[in-house]
């Protein structure tokens, strides 16, 4: 396999059309695991770009970043090289919700990207717009760029994200564009529309951002990250990787914090006759979750208050993002809105907000590779699928690169379930659901939550990882000192007794709270809410004085191995419980439905079910059972024709 960067071949194994998040990921994903990747994009100046908010991670996204990283993805890493500020959400409650977000510095976060694409070997990278696929009968074999230059590929990743027959809407104005900036992809957009793939349209917005100069901190409210990176204590810094660490993070900075008030809304209601949304010029469908200003107005009339965050797009620029005020009026009515806010009275705007409408392909139409079930060796992630955001895009993009790659290598598609990472809900979501508007993830999402927390993303994906090709030496290394020193304390913790003969009362109710009254395992006496690891190493009697060695044996991985130990005891009855529930759903969940089911044949099922199912074809009896519109009782006709057909 030749890996030199000097050689330029024309023909790929894949190639990656798009250099965003989806990408990215996608294209490092092949290279990594031994494909020769081409990596074709319109401007490699935005490789890695965040088109709107520069943030990563948050509740949901952050443990899909968590597991991107554990199968050895950029996004982690090059956010703990860009980061600065870093906020752990939902500290107080439970790990399964726990998560970590960061404000990044875009062109740092940019850099660092980059850095890894023009480093990784087996990569290469190639500036133009594609406007072509090359398709042989039912397959792709290549792209074209738009002066013409052909690359052959056997497979082919599409991560075209806002871009296809992308239209920028400012109030009643509005052109074509990829995002602001940035041209649109109308040619590749056409010929996807020949080879008749189902489409739609979707829409996102963006808020104006804002000049730092011009406004009054002093009026608006601090909001800081967690912890000093370089400080005394830089262990409480969050990190993102597996592989970070908080000395890797720039300097860090505050966010702030705005209100808009009721004459803000009066004026976003005085543009409602110029928005775009709704006078109907914007036919696609928004997230509705992270709504536009003059949508909330609308939806939400009784509130008086929306909060606004201030947050810095870099350390080296004065742009400021407000986060809370995405909108697509008209110029004037941005202006006076910005305008009404404590602390932004004189703000400057830099760049007007805008909505973007663009083509997405409805993902039922797409195997559980990715793969498109029209187009052999053409794979779809991101924002095509109709998702929105970073983390959503760079999962699928590691996972159809992946995918891309095993198909070239003539192996099985991978597939994670919905009980081993949220890139198992993210993909069974979209082929088994569809999507009605752009999807994000949500940790209400996931059925089996409590086993797929940020904490434990590498203990579940990175031996897979590894195993695909994913996984480099120095993190497998690290994984596998970290799982084994978890392993051995949980041991430990499991054999190690406390008998009250050994442990008198009054030690036993310093560290304990109460006496013990007969043998514990330590294990069990952490399971107590009210005992934490550090309060057992704080015994100071006995045979188990020797916890107070596992700080020194388990050196820097100390805080890592007494999260995972404390969280196994203290949730242990539930994650049993969910285990035991995972494993009674899994006989019928992994239940193959043969690729030729003939659905008509299936006794007593009605037309709308039979047509459902012959549309989307589900690889699985569970995910049959998750399409819309498929009732539990045609899932029992589906498994009693499954029985009577052996
Ligand atoms: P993108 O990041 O869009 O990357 C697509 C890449 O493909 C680009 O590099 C582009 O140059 C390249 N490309 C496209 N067509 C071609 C072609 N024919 N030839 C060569 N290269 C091509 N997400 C949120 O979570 N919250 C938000 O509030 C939010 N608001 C948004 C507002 C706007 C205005 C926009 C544009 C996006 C917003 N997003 C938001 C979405 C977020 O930016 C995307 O979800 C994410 O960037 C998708 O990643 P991607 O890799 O799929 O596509």
């Amino acid at each position: 396999m030749n890996t030199s960067p000097y050689t330029h071949p024309q023909a790929f194994d894949v190639i990656v059309v798009g250099g965003g998040h989806a990408g990215t990921e996608a294209a490092l994903a092949a290279a990594r695991m031994g494909c020769k990747t081409l990596l074709l994009t319109h401007n490699i100046e935005t490789l890695g770009q965040m088109s709107c908010n520069p943030s990563i991670g948050g509740i949901g996204k952050g443990h899909l970043v968590r597991e991107v990283d554990a199968l050895g993805g950029a996004m982690a890493l090059a956010t703990d090289r860009g980061g600065i500020q870093f906020r752990t959400l939902n500290g107080s409650k439970g790990p399964a919700v726990r998560a970590t977000r960061a404000q990044a510095d875009r062109i740092r976060y940019k850099a660092a990207i980059r850095h890894v694409l023009e480093n990784q070997p087996n990569l290469w990278l190639f500036q133009q717009s594609v406007d072509d696929l090359l398709v042989q009968g039912d397959r792709v074999v290549g792209a074209v760029t738009q002066v013409g230059i052909a690359f052959e590929a056997r497979t082919v990743v599409l991560t075209a994200g806002t871009f296809l027959d992308g239209r920028v809407h400012v109030g009643l104005n509005n052109y074509q564009a990829g995002r602001a900036g940035d041209p649109p992809a109308v040619s590749l957009s056409a010929r996807l529309k020949e080879l008749q793939l189902p489409q739609g349209r979707l829409k996102t917005g963006t808020p104006p951002r804002l000049d730092g100069r011009s406004i009054d901190f002093s009026r608006c409210t601090e909001q800081p990250g967690d912890g000093v990176p370089h400080g005394d204590n830089p262990e409480h810094m969050p990190v993102f990787s597996f592989m970070g660490r908080a000395d890797m993070h720039p300097r860090q900075i505050s966010c702030w914090i705005t209100h808009t008030n009721e004459r803000t809304h009066d004026i976003i209601r005085s543009g409602f006759d110029r928005s775009p949304m709704f006078t109907g010029k914007i036919e696609g469908v928004g997230p509705r979750y992270c709504p536009s200003v003059e949508d909330k107005i609308n939806r939400f009339a009784d509130k008086d208050s929306h909060q606004i965050f201030l947050e810095p797009e870099g350390l080296d620029t004065h742009e400021i993002y407000p986060n809370g005020i995405s909108t697509s009026l008209p110029f004037d009515i941005q202006y006076a809105l910005v305008r009404s806010m404590p602390g932004l009275e004189n703000a400057h705007i830099l760049r007007p907000g805008y909505a973007i409408e663009y083509d997405y392909f409805d993902p039922r139409a797409l195997k559980s590779s990715f793969e498109t079930r029209q187009i052999q060796g053409l794979f779809f992630a991101g924002q095509i699928n109709g998702t929105t955001g970073y983390e959503e895009a760079a999962a699928q993009g590691l996972f159809a690169g992946l995918n891309a790659a095993l198909q070239v290598r003539g192996e099985a598609a991978w597939m994670p379930r919905r009980d081993e990472a949220y890139l198992g809900v993210l993909v069974d979501d979209l082929i088994t659901k569809g999507v009605t508007e752009p999807y994000r993830m949500f940790t209400s999402r996931a059925e089996f939550r409590l086993q797929l927390r940020e904490d434990n993303a590498d203990l579940r994906l990175t031996e897979t990882g590894r195993r695909l090709g994913l996984v480099d030496d120095a993190r497998w290394d690290a994984f596998c000192r970290k799982r084994d020193a978890i392993e051995r304390e949980t041991q430990r913790l499991k054999s190690t007794w406390v008998n009250p003969r050994n442990l008198p009362a009054a030690e036993a109710e310093r560290v304990l709270g109460k006496a013990i009254e007969h043998e514990y395992k330590l294990f069990d006496l952490l399971r107590r809410p009210a005992v934490g690891y550090a309060a057992l190493a704080d015994m100071q009697q006995g045979e188990w004085r020797s916890l107070d060695v596992s700080r020194e044996t388990l050196g820097d991985l100390y805080d890592t191995v007494v999260e995972q130990v404390e969280i196994s005891a203290k949730y242990s009855g539930y994650i049993d419980r969910q285990k035991e529930d995972i494993g009674k759903a899994l006989h019928y969940e992994n239940l193959l439905l043969p690729d030729d089911l003939d659905y008509a044949a299936v006794t007593a099922l009605s037309f709308e079910v039979r047509q459902k199912l012959q549309q989307h074809r589900p690889r699985t009896l569970g995910q049959a059972s998750r399409i819309s519109g498929i009732t539990p009782a045609a899932i029992s006709l589906l498994l009693i024709h499954l029985k009577k057909s052996g």
